[in-house]
């Protein structure tokens, strides 16, 4: 089966269109963003209601805060780990500490921004644990799994050939990395590293992060290897 992954930008992250018998998205972009993936939608002479699925990878802001109204657009369910549903469910705003010098620096400045925030709040019908979840019931050869590290409910979607949708477990574009690598910001590394570990050994290939573009896998186990 061939399946086509559609980049979809929702505010300052990417959101994928994934297209096999079925078709999900991948993450719900930052909030006051679901006109531009109806937009989309129409610019991919794809029906929203064809959408079936939801796979929101964690509950920063960025990522969820056009689930409730795509939601209403689609009719999908919304699959979210059980550690983070309270995020979309309640409203609530969760951070990640800055790992880097330039990431503790933008979460200072991501702060001043912060009250200005509001995630419009829904309910999550698929409650993601730290067992791997099938997607073939949605037509998506793959399957979503825990992936913690950046945050300690995030989740990645790997399909069978190998692409990796991530979320936040690596970054690759401008302002957060000029080159594709670890995450600048994280609750834990050593979580993120084992995350990698268990993604590379599934079989991942190519990477696609939320910010910035895919890249090969090549550059994270390049970031995984202990350096001289
Ligand atoms: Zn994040
Ligand atoms: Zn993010």
């Amino acid at each position: 089966m061939t399946v086509r992954i559609h980049t979809v930008p929702l505010g300052p992250d990417n959101s994928y269109i994934v297209q096999g018998e079925g078709t999900i998205l991948i993450d719900g972009g930052a909030p006051k963003n679901s006109g531009r993936f109806v937009a989309a939608c129409e610019k991919l002479s794809l029906k929203p209601e064809t959408v079936a699925l939801i796979v929101l990878t964690h509950g920063h802001w960025d990522h969820i805060g056009s689930a409730a109204e795509i939601k209403e657009i689609t009719g999908a369910q919304i699959a979210m780990h059980r550690d983070e549903k309270d995020c979309l469910e309640k409203s609530r705003i969760l951070t990640p500490p800055g790992v880097t010098l330039w990431g503790k620096l933008f979460v200072r400045i991501m702060a001043l921004f912060l009250p200005r925030i509001h995630v419009p709040k829904s309910t999550v019908d698929v409650v993601l644990d730290d067992e791997e979840r099938s997607l073939a019931d949605y037509g998506i050869p793959g399957s979503v799994l825990a992936t913690p590290g950046h945050s300690k409910g995030s989740v990645s979607v790997l399909l069978n050939t190998g692409e990796a949708f991530v979320g936040d477990l690596a970054m690759s574009g401008f302002p957060l990395r000029v080159r594709p690598g670890l995450p600048i910001l994280a609750e834990n590394m050593e979580e993120v590293r084992k995350s990698w570990k268990r993604l590379l050994s599934k079989g991942a290939k190519r990477v696609y992060p939320a910010h910035g573009k895919p890249f090969s896998v090549d550059a994270i186990i390049n970031a995984l290897s202990p350096h001289p």
